[in-house]
């Protein structure tokens, strides 16, 4: 009787979880920030993307049926500080009606040129213009998380409970990503602390764990930069004794690749920074950064 009334029960619960309608129909800007989403949302969501997986948000241009999407969300998740620029168009289009959270306001930004360096590549980016990469700092993620969580929350109380033991669980893989990224670059020789990448995406992940990034092109991978700044950039890695230069999946990987021959240094293998991947483990936050983490670091 006991065992009976217990698989009833279970058949109950199941149905309620397994067959209920998704109580919040996200849409997010980009992968990460879906990502985030779905380790919060679980089952209680459905969460789609707007720029998918190895796709570039700089250059993302909306077509009809992502209005249509944005039009039928229920809540609207962006990254801002310039990195979405082109869905307040799109709010507008699609007369959009729900909630718009955007993930980054709880994170002090980044000016881009916050080293004050007259770093090659820089000089085309206006004074006081915010890095929007802010994600790419495990702690920066973490805050990501809890504005999330909170947006969630207040748009559908009854799952509280729900999102709140979610966040719970991945704040503390965020905290352990961030312990091992900080253990694993701490014992990053000062040689290798400088890094070459095509676009000016790390400037974040620079500042929280104790590295120098050096990019021929700017902010966006749209920007081509001039003969005069990659000039500049060659001797200054000759002047470092610069060994090792990496490409990143959304990149141009040519003139990363003319660099490495110019200077002698090693092509390092690709880092990723804009959207997650199918390739390299990089398809979820955690992977991506354990990925950078493991290239940067090979011996
Ligand atoms: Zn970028």
């Amino acid at each position: 009787m006991t065992r009976f009334l217990a698989s009833l029960m279970l058949c109950f619960s199941l149905s309620s979880t397994a067959f209920a309608e998704p109580a919040l129909r996200v849409l997010t800007t980009f992968t990460i920030l879906q990502d985030f989403v779905r380790e919060i949302g679980g089952d209680r969501v459905t969460v789609t993307t707007l720029v998918g997986f190895d796709e570039d948000a700089h250059a993302f241009d909306p077509r009809a049926s992502d209005i249509r999407r944005l039009r039928d969300a229920d809540l609207l998740v962006s990254n801002g500080l310039g990195f979405d620029p082109w869905i307040d168009p799109m709010m507008q289009s699609a007369r959009f009606t729900g909630t718009h959270v955007v993930a980054s306001s709880q994170v002090t930004p980044l000016e881009r040129d916050d080293e004050g360096h007259d770093e090659p590549g820089h000089e085309h980016h206006h004074d006081g213009m915010a890095d929007p990469h802010a994600w790419l700092d495990a702690t920066n993620a973490m805050n990501y998380v809890r504005t999330i969580a909170a947006a969630l929350i207040a748009a559908d109380p009854a799952g509280k409970s729900i999102y709140e033991a979610n966040e719970a669980a991945y704040l503390a893989q965020l905290n352990t990503l961030e312990k091992d990224l900080r253990a694993g670059f701490a014992s990053l020789p000062p040689s290798r602390r400088t890094v070459v990448t095509p676009h000016d995406a790390f400037g974040y992940f620079a500042h929280a764990y104790g590295l120098h990034f050096l990019a021929p092109a700017g902010l966006s991978n749209e920007a081509a930069p001039s003969a005069a700044a990659v000039a500049d950039l060659i001797r200054q890695l000759r002047e470092l004794n610069v060994d090792r230069v990496y490409l990143e999946t959304l990149a141009d990987d040519r003139l990363i690749q003319r660099i490495g021959r110019e200077t002698g240094a090693t092509v390092g293998g690709a880092l990723y920074a804009d959207a997650l991947s199918r390739k390299d483990g990089a398809d979820t936050y955690t992977g991506l950064m354990r990925h950078n983490l493991k290239t940067l670091t090979a011996p």
